[in-house]
Formats: C-alpha cells, sequence, structure tokens
C-alpha cells in the first residue's frame, strides 16, 4: 500500500483518531492482512520529545504506527496523580499529525475497563521491588493496561523507553512469558540540554525545583565516575549517588540503588532513582560505564 508522502495536507488526513478497541482493530487487521508491518507506542499523552524518538524509531521500522494516549487509572495509586495528570488531547494530536502517525487510539476508561472487568494481569518478582514497592499495584495496572493494548492492537513491535527501566523491563518479560508474539524495543532516554531527563511530570516542577531536579542526572554521573574508576562496591556506588542528592533540600528520595538490569534484584550495572521534589516524583537511570551526556 502506497504511504503518502510528506506535507501538511497529506500529513494532516492520514491521521485516524479511534477511540475503540473494535475500531482500532479492525483498522491494523486491515494493514497486517495487506503485509503490512504494524508498530505500537503506548503513552499517557502531555507528549514530549522523548515520546517523539519513540514514535520516529516505530515509523522508521515499522510500515505502519500506532500511538495509544491513556491515562490508566489502574495504574495510580490513591492519592496519586490521577486527577491532575497533564492532559492535552489537542495539542498530542496536531504532534502525531506532524509525525505522520497513521493512528490514534484514544480510549476512553470506560472502553479501557467496562463494568465488570476484572481481570488484571501481574508479573511476579519484578513487580515488588523498587517502583513495585513504593506504589503498590502499580505494576499490576501497567501490566493490564499493556496487555489490553497489545490485544487491542496486535502490533508486531512495540516501543518502550529505556526512562522508565523498571517497567520496560517488565513488559518485556510480559510480553515473553504470555507467547504475545509482540516485539518489545527499548529506546533510550531523551534528555534536556542539563542532564534531566524529559517527562510529562516535569511540568509540575517550579523554576527553583526545576534547578534541583538536576541533581538526579548528577547522581547518575558521580555514580559512573566511580564505576568508570573501577568501582563496584553496589553500596559505595550507591554512597555517590546519596551524597549528591542529600545535598539538595528540596530532594526525597524513595530509592537510589544499583540493580541487576533484567530483574531489579541483586547488584548490577543499572543504577535507578526515584526522588520526589515539591509535588512531582521524578525517576532516573543509568547503566554505569555507558557513556552519559
Ligand atoms: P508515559 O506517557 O510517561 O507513560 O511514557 C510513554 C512512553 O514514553 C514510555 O515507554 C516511557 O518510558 C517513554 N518515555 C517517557 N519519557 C521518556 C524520555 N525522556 N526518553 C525516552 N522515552 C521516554
Amino acid at each position: 500500500m502506497a504511504r503518502p508522502e510528506g506535507g501538511g495536507a497529506a500529513a494532516s488526513e492520514r491521521l485516524a483518531l479511534i477511540g475503540d478497541v473494535a475500531g482500532i482493530r479492525s483498522a491494523t487487521e486491515g494493514w497486517r492482512c495487506a503485509g503490512e508491518r504494524v508498530g505500537l507506542v503506548p503513552t499517557m499523552g502531555a507528549l514530549h520529545a522523548g515520546h517523539l524518538s519513540l514514535i520516529q524509531r516505530c515509523r522508521q521500522e515499522c510500515d505502519r504506527t500506532v500511538v495509544s494516549i491513556f491515562v490508566n487509572p489502574l495504574q495510580f495509586g490513591p492519592g496519586e496523580d490521577y486527577e491532575c495528570y497533564p492532559r492535552r488531547l489537542e495539542d498530542d494530536l496536531a504532534l502525531l499529525r506532524a509525525q505522520q502517525v497513521d493512528a490514534a487510539f484514544v480510549p476512553s476508561v470506560e472502553a479501557m475497563y467496562p463494568p465488570g472487568a476484572t481481570t488484571r494481569v501481574r508479573v511476579k518478582g519484578i513487580d515488588e521491588v523498587l517502583e513495585g514497592r513504593h506504589r503498590p499495584s502499580h505494576f499490576e495496572g501497567v501490566a493490564t493496561v499493556v496487555l489490553k493494548l497489545f490485544n487491542a492492537v496486535r502490533p508486531h513491535r512495540a516501543y518502550f523507553g529505556q526512562k522508565d527501566a523498571q517497567q520496560a523491563a517488565l513488559v518485556e518479560r510480559l510480553a515473553r512469558d504470555l507467547d504475545t508474539g509482540v516485539e518489545v524495543v527499548v529506546c533510550p532516554t531523551v534528555r534536556e540540554a542539563d542532564g534531566l531527563a524529559l517527562s510529562s511530570r516535569n511540568v509540575y516542577l517550579s523554576e527553583e525545583e526545576r534547578i534541583a531536579a538536576r541533581r538526579l542526572v548528577e547522581a547518575l554521573r558521580a555514580a559512573n565516575r566511580r564505576y568508570l574508576e573501577g568501582e563496584r562496591d553496589p553500596e559505595r556506588l550507591r554512597g555517590a549517588m546519596l551524597t549528591v542528592l542529600r545535598a539538595e533540600p528540596l530532594a526525597r528520595v524513595d530509592y537510589a540503588e544499583v540493580v541487576d538490569e533484567r530483574t531489579f534484584q541483586g547488584p548490577g550495572p543499572l543504577a535507578v532513582l526515584a526522588v520526589r521534589i515539591g509535588e512531582a516524583r521524578l525517576l532516573d537511570n543509568h547503566r554505569l560505564g555507558d557513556p552519559l551526556p
């Protein structure tokens, strides 16, 4: 099937906006039957350059790109930011048109979870540590929605960000364990000029908090320096991160650990952080030994 080339009018006409499971399934089914490779980029919207990097990778590797926008209530705990999570659908759709995305799947909560839908998916082990320990049932919400998106869209490939490393590892395992046939692609973290990882939640930061938020990447850099000097003791590497974070009065550390990058348990090369600054809870991570801008 021919793809419309670039160009404003063609680009703005090709985005299909679909809100129900039957609709997205029949669109992607048609593409699959025509021999086209379908890629899925799941998001919660408020799109930024991090999301765009996933979309661009998907467009390079697949014939059709589906972006889902769904703020999934199941993955938010009581007292978390579900209600005030940034929602900017019109801006997001304009971005998707400019990126020549084929379909935006934007279901309502009722379309995803009709009354009586009580099935939940768990990926045991990895969902009990770090993010899983701090946000009980968060990963159950993630695993359930991701499997539902895989079943609705039936993509050949799905794109996730290394920014949420534990989520990416959990989704890779889910895709394999449940024989989804979906190839999970994990894309590098996109950062601001000063190193802060892009996140939809960065909008919660005041000017002063935005400056304090640099400490996350600085903590990762400190651990990386020690690692490159030959330090391998996880406690000392962790200490290097905590020294940087504790010097910032606005930062409250949920965890700073150096863990195995598959299981997120036991020592390994992945430095992971969760830090609260004001109303924002920020995550970052780095595979020690790799270059960190
Ligand atoms: P979210 O909308 O926050 O649920 O993110 C949707 C996808 O984009 C997830 O796979 C995230 O890991 C990914 N993502 C978010 N921020 C970044 C970033 N700064 N760089 C790369 N990927 C990201």
